[in-house]
């Protein structure tokens, strides 16, 4: 994976507040631990809301209604066209 320039700023960001923890006493270790924790938990959330971002308009909306298509169904307008399913 490539180094965009968001996980650059995302690297700088942490970098200064790993800078700010040792500034402000914590061991070098607990510094670097704590701003890796951060760092992974930023990639992971960024991760999962790009999938879930990805993933509600990945089969688009509808064209009648508006809804979002579910396995290649409008949960609407295929409702009312199959009746009871
Ligand atoms: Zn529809």
């Amino acid at each position: 994976m490539a180094l965009k320039r968001k996980d650059f700023l995302l690297i700088v960001g942490i970098l200064f507040f790993l800078i700010g923890l040792m500034g402000v006493g914590l061991p070098p270790i607990y510094a670097i631990i704590i701003s890796l924790a951060i760092y992974f938990g930023i990639r992971i959330f960024v991760g999962r809301r790009k999938k879930m971002i990805e993933e509600s308009v990945g089969e688009g909306i509808c064209v009648k209604c508006g809804s979002k298509i579910e396995n290649q169904k409008c949960p609407i307008c295929d409702r009312k066209k199959f009746g009871n399913v």
